[in-house]
């Protein structure tokens, strides 16, 4: 993609183009016979005496997947079994009665499994608005973990990442960043300080709708091992035809970024200029916008409205899809009854229009 992402390029992937990186990281070596994609090594386990050892431990095909997001994000990689894995593996780190920061509007998994583990003082959860900068900062004393999504999910809240990773790392908290929305193609949370990247990967990395899967990237060796140790030992580990399934995603995940993007940001501006439409969320980056109508009723008119749109849970694929997300029991309050969330695919925008527009003008 031409533009670059928020943040600097990491260092050696200098040389290369970001959507060169997606293409070309984790293959097998360019020799005589080999295939050009690592293959699906389905495998409870190894012939002793190697590195492998046992299917819990290791699987060439995430290797190859850990690879690639590794080398997009610029640090190492762990690939989990779904997004909520990947965020589960990082809770279990915090100590006992440690405090996390953490969005008001994260991923509503996220908050509820906060929530959870604060209700049987696990741990002190923290929730913030992250876009009141200087409550975030404030917040950050004494926390262990600053966790940051942006944009959060559905809100479309961008955090001022610079600002809070230098507070965070001045109160001493390690600081995670919720990639999810932005992919490395427009975001690069390491190359701006952050210790930890999470993905759900079950989104823009995979790409078609077809798979559940997670993944961390590390800048700290430190981090690294202590995921890989619980990794090991809980098994929150993905399938290896997910995993393959995923890094066949990656490999568009330029084109496919480039292309939801330019549909979002061409709607955005249509849908403000609906009558229908009481307010529209969107970044001015990635494939995903909310918009606020008057009402539930009117939200679930739209959902239930279209033919090509589907009214569908989830984002990141092809497939454009949207639904009222205070339809989840889960989702806070501060949610308006009327969002809805817009996942941006790579149709034709003309006929993503057409199929909105008619439903909104029945409205
Ligand atoms: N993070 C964000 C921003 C999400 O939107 C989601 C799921 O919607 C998750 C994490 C959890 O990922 P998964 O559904 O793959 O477990």
């Amino acid at each position: 993609m031409s533009d670059q992402p928020r943040g600097a390029v990491p260092e050696q992937e200098q040389e290369l183009h970001r959507d060169t990186v997606a293409v070309r990281a984790g293959r097998p070596p360019h020799a005589a016979d080999q295939p050009l994609n690592v293959p699906i090594t389905m495998a409870s386990t190894y012939v002793a005496g190697g590195e492998l050892e046992y299917g819990r431990y290791a699987n060439p095909t995430w290797t190859a997947f850990e690879e690639a997001l590794g080398a997009l994000e610029g640090g190492r990689c762990l690939a989990y079994a779904s997004g909520m894995a990947a965020v589960g593996a990082l809770l279990d780190l915090v100590a006992l009665g440690e405090k996390v920061v953490a969005p008001r509007h994260a991923y509503n998994g996220v908050t509820t499994q906060l929530n959870l583990l604060a209700s049987r003082e696990r741990l002190v959860a923290t929730l913030v608005d992250i876009t009141d900068t200087a409550a975030v900062v404030a917040a950050c004393e004494d926390a262990a973990i600053v966790w940051i999504e942006s944009p959060t999910n559905p809100a479309m809240e961008v955090a001022d990442l610079p600002t809070i990773i230098a507070a965070a790392h001045a109160a001493g908290a390690t600081v995670v960043v919720d990639n999810t929305f932005a992919t490395p193609l427009l975001q690069l949370p390491l190359a701006l300080g952050a210790d930890i990247v999470l993905h759900s990967a079950t989104k823009f990395i995979g790409g078609h709708a077809d798979l559940v899967m997670g993944a961390m990237v590390t800048t700290s060796d430190e981090v690294y091992d202590a995921l890989k140790r619980s990794r090991d030992l809980t098994g929150a580990v993905p399938g290896s035809f997910e995993t393959w399934l995923a890094l066949r995603g990656l490999r568009t995940l330029p084109l496919r970024v480039e292309r939801a993007q330019a549909n979002a940001a061409e709607l955005a501006t249509r849908l403000a200029d609906h009558p229908a439409i009481d307010e529209v969320r969107y970044p001015g980056f990635g494939g995903v916008l909310s918009v606020v109508l008057p009402s539930a009723e009117t939200a679930e008119r739209l959902v239930r409205g279209t033919s090509l749109w589907i009214n569908a849970t989830s984002l990141g694929g092809v497939e454009s899809t949207f639904e009222r997300r205070r339809r989840w029991a889960n989702e806070p309050a501060t949610i308006p009854e009327g969002l809805v969330r817009l996942a941006v695919g790579i149709e034709n925008v003309d006929d993503l229009w057409r199929d909105l527009s008619q439903a909104l003008d029945r409205d």
